[in-house]
């Protein structure tokens, strides 16, 4: 997080968040798009840019609606192969989620389309953080589902919903009632165990209650697509949610006798389903930790950021009070909020990318107080000097950030650039 503005952070994050399913850094990824008909009017895109995504189309008379935009990188392949799929304009796309993967291709496809998403997911892709005025995002959804909406398109009833909750919170099921295809978007990893994104509101126990009450809901004969990986039948999913039931009951009962994650990943109490570890974010390993922070989050372990009273304070009497209140409350509340690195170097970007340059600099300057030994938190400073024109400055961070951390290469690219 050293380069990368505001505006484009949410998107990055995510990007490199999910960058471990198999996605080497230095390969360039190739855009591949593979349909297959899953009935008259369903097709199923399998995406690949890195890794592959599954992304629904249905196509016929009323033109296209998409469950999901796969990547940015995948969005050409799309087209064409709706195209050559004899399909009309996009008039829908549906976001399961705000992963990458899955709503990267909204600007480029949705240029005519209604985008629709859960309001958790709109309100971060339209850029709102805490307090600051949103930054408006090309692709941003445009119409929000939190309950149910019924859409009669292409002669069929299609419900999108918002289910109990799992994999983030703002998580919707599309189910086309007539063809009986649901598509579950990452609430299901059919082949591995799941990735639930904790950070994001995602809960493990209630994902396994999502699957559970779908199993029950849908129809017998639905086939049910998932995120990631081969579709499913009912009995399947079924199946694949007792899996997560029992594996989850074995966590449980070890977190209970003060067993920490990481012992009950070495101590192997999730051998006997290793056929189901998966890559970083879905192996045994991680999934051991999706459980055990998805009940840290319920028992509020998991404390809220600084930067939920900080941006209040800048935003309404200025960035001068603001510092003030962060110093005050690290010294009387240091235990009430999260005054992690990561928080003020995220609100710099935030204000940098708001064209807040002034607010930035004050905000990474008190970043690098409060953490004087980080290169990033010198780095970033250093960016926010060079945005703002003062070269002098942003090669003295520069250089001390190089100091702290001599890999740092965005520093000596950096460094040769405003030396020039
Ligand atoms: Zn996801």
């Amino acid at each position: 997080m050293k380069s990368h503005l505001a505006h484009a952070l949410v998107a990055l994050m995510i990007a490199c968040l999910w960058s471990p399913l198999g996605m080497a850094q230095e390969d360039a990824p190739v855009a591949q798009v593979e349909a297959s008909k899953l009935t008259d009017t369903i097709y199923e895109l399998t995406c690949s840019f890195g890794y592959p995504v599954n992304v629904v189309a249905s196509v016929g008379p009323d033109g296209v609606l998409l469950v999901d935009a796969g990547f940015s990188g995948t969005a050409d392949a799309i087209s064409k192969t709706l195209i050559g799929l004899g399909g009309g304009p996009i008039r829908f796309i549906v976001n399961t989620h705000i992963h990458d993967d899955h709503v990267g291709g909204n600007s480029q496809l949705g240029e005519a389309a209604a985008i629709i998403a859960h309001s958790n997911t709109s309100e971060r892709l339209s850029g709102a953080y805490f307090s600051l005025p949103p930054i408006p995002t090309p692709g941003a959804p445009n119409l929000d589902v939190d309950g149910e909406v019924i859409l009669r398109f292409n002669g069929e009833r299609i419900r999108v919903f918002s289910p109990t909750g799992g994999h983030t919170d703002g998580d919707l099921v599309v189910h086309f009632t007539d063809s009986g295809v649901a598509c579950l978007g990452d609430l299901l990893f059919s082949e591995t165990f799941p990735f639930v994104h904790v950070a994001r509101g995602g809960d493990a126990q209630r994902q396994i209650r999502t699957l559970q009450e779908l199993a029950e809901t849908l129809p017998s004969d639905t086939v049910v697509i998932s995120g990631h990986g081969r579709h499913l039948s009912i009995e399947e999913l079924r199946g694949y949610a007792t899996i997560l039931e029992e594996t989850m009951g074995v966590v449980h009962q070890a977190l209970a006798k003060g067993k920490s994650a990481e012992q009950i990943h070495e101590e192997g109490l999730l051998q006997p389903w290793v056929t189901w570890s998966g890559d970083d974010l879905t192996s045994s390993k991680s999934w051991i930790r999706w459980i055990a922070d998805s009940l840290k989050w319920r028992q509020n372990d998991v404390k809220p950021s600084i930067c939920e009273p900080l941006t209040e304070t800048i935003m309404n009497t200025g960035v001068g009070a603001g510092v003030e209140q962060y110093r005050q409350l690290a010294s009387t509340q240091s235990g009430e909020y999260d005054f992690g690195e990561y928080q003020l170097n995220m609100l710099g970007y935030q204000l940098l990318g708001r064209e807040m340059t002034a607010e930035a600099i004050e905000v990474f300057k008190l970043n690098t107080e409060a953490f004087p030994e980080s290169g990033n938190a010198h780095d970033s400073l250093a960016e926010a000097f060079m945005v703002h024109g003062d070269s002098k400055l942003a090669i003295m961070n520069y250089e001390r950030s190089l100091e702290l951390d001599p890999g740092n290469t965005n520093a000596e690219q950096k460094l040769v650039e405003l030396k020039k």
